[in-house]
């Protein structure tokens, strides 16, 4: 898979007075796993949403997502089936899952409604699938008729990734996915999420403000500030050669 974010996207009443992201570009290739860091509010999930088709991006930017399939399709014109399988190809995982789960709902309902929504199998064979992904992720089926408020943090976070691989994705994007998590189980659920990206083939944009966990995880790295990219690289020459001074500042100050 193949997405290159908006070049621009700005907030507002026109003209649009904040650049969210500005002259950005990016691509991630099948089977890579694309850090962005920076500090907050520098852009980092506005390319997530752009990406995502969950943002239009300002005229003029091109968002393209080649699938496996070896079609190339214009994120920003997407419509009706066509983004609609889209939608399936590419999925996120939030920082937040408390947030992110609805609490109304028992995990199997969770983790069996987009196979709804896309019309994947029948009713047995979503539930199936539901078992299964829960022994992907490392929980036991036996729980799918708990509801969330039943979990912990971390394992909200491992029911969060199972509804992200339901359908199948091409595409994983990682919105700072441990940051809200015990400190203890930041490393259980960032070694899950390396193992299932193996087994599965999966492409990721794994979106940190946290260095030691883009070192151990990503293959190439882009460092935002403002909206722009300040330097982008394969994730080993940039930890060890960093050039811009930024990087160098941001660098020194991870412990
Ligand atoms: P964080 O690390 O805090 O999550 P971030 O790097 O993800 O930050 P973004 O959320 O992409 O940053 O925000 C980039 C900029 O765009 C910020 O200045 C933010 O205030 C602004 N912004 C984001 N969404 C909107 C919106 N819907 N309306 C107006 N401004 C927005
Ligand atoms: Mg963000």
């Amino acid at each position: 898979s193949k997405t290159y974010p908006g070049r621009r996207k700005g907030f507002g009443a026109p003209p649009p007075d904040v650049k969210a992201v500005q002259d950005v570009e990016l691509a991630v290739g099948r089977g890579e796993t694309l850090a962005i860091v920076g500090e907050s509010g520098s852009g980092k999930s506005t390319i997530a949403k752009l990406m995502l088709r969950a943002e239009e991006p300002d005229p003029g930017a091109e968002v393209g997502f080649k699938g496996a399939d070896g079609k190339t399709v214009d994120v920003t014109q997407l419509s009706g089936e066509a983004l609609k399988t889209f939608r399936s190809k590419v999925q996120i995982v939030f920082q937040d899952p408390y947030a992110s789960l609805s609490p109304r709902m028992a995990v199997m309902d969770i983790l069996t409604e987009p196979l709804r929504v896309h019309h994947r199998g029948a009713d047995r064979e979503r539930r199936e699938r539901a078992a299964e992904l829960m022994r992907q992720v490392g929980l036991s089926p036996e729980h799918l008729s708990r509801f969330p408020h039943a979990f912990s943090g971390g394992q909200r976070q491992r029911i969060s990734i199972a509804r992200a691989l339901a359908l199948q994705p091409e595409l994983l994007v990682c919105d700072e996915p441990t940051s809200a998590l015990d400190v203890s189980v930041q490393a259980q659920v960032l070694a899950l999420l390396k193992d299932l990206r193996d087994e599965l083939g999966l492409s990721y944009l794994f979106i940190s403000h946290d260095l030691t966990v883009v070192a151990d995880l990503a293959d190439r790295v882009a460092v935002m500030r403002r909206g722009r990219i300040v330097e982008q690289g394969p994730a080993t020459l940039l930890f060890q050669d960093p050039r811009h001074p930024y990087t160098k500042a941001l660098i020194a100050a991870s412990p």
